[in-house]
């Protein structure tokens, strides 16, 4: 298949897995996703599954990428804080559609990796720092909008205390690997709301003081 019709079929697969936000399917639409991937793994960047981009890491799959962005329901007015930048790839597609990006990433070369891609495809909205994430960015709270693109035990309340009020979190959660749920929080004028948005799978978020 030629990457015309392959693009062509992972738009379709998106579609049905419940992708219909068109900004969302425009975003993932425009993102060479094959420029986030190791050499061995560019030729399966049509394909709706997660893989690995080194350092034990994974890029999701597309479909899930978009429906967490969807999910954050993100406009171009807004400043969205990114927790596990990895490949880059789900950062290059919120920038797409929000103000700007922070984004945190605890491994320094995927990190340089990541803001190499960011930037010859021309994205300067994004603000990149390695660092332990699971501490936020307190300079630049508070976010309308903060994803976590790995898995916590329970929502940390730090990142809680950086959500503007009104402001979407979402993130997997559930250590165990086959009981993890996507969830998505809605900060309110007297705390949260909790919404589970459905099973899925991710590696972990390193707590601090974590070494690996
Ligand atoms: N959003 C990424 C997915 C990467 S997988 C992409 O589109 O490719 C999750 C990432 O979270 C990994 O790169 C991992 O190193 C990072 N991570 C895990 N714990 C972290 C922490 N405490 N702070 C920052 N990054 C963390």
């Amino acid at each position: 298949m030629n990457p015309a019709s392959q693009m062509a079929k992972l738009m379709l697969e998106l579609r049905q897995a419940g992708i219909t936000e068109v900004g969302v399917l425009e975003a993932l639409e425009v993102t060479p996703r094959e420029m986030f991937l190791p050499e061995q793994f560019k030729d399966r960047a049509f394909e709706n599954v997660a893989l690995p981009i080194g350092h034990h890491q994974t890029v999701s799959q597309p479909s899930v990428v978009g429906l967490m962005t969807q999910a954050l329901e993100v406009t171009d007015r807004m400043k969205v804080l990114e927790i596990g930048t990895g490949s880059g790839y789900q950062a290059a597609v919120l920038a797409r559609l929000c103000r700007r990006l922070y984004t945190i990433e605890r491994h320094p070369p995927l990190l340089e990796q990541a803001e190499d891609r960011l930037k010859r495809l021309g994205l300067v909205n994004i603000t990149a720092l390695t660092g332990d994430g699971t501490l936020g960015w307190p300079e630049q709270a508070p976010f309308e909008r903060i994803v976590v693109t790995a898995a916590a035990a329970d929502v940390p309340e730090i990142l809680l205390g950086q959500l503007a009020e009104g402001g979407i979190m979402v993130l997997p959660v559930g250590l165990d690997e086959r009981d993890q749920h996507l969830i998505r929080v809605r900060r309110t004028e007297t705390g949260a709301e909790t919404e589970d948005l459905g099973a899925t799978r991710f590696v972990p978020l390193i707590e601090a003081g974590v070494e690996d």
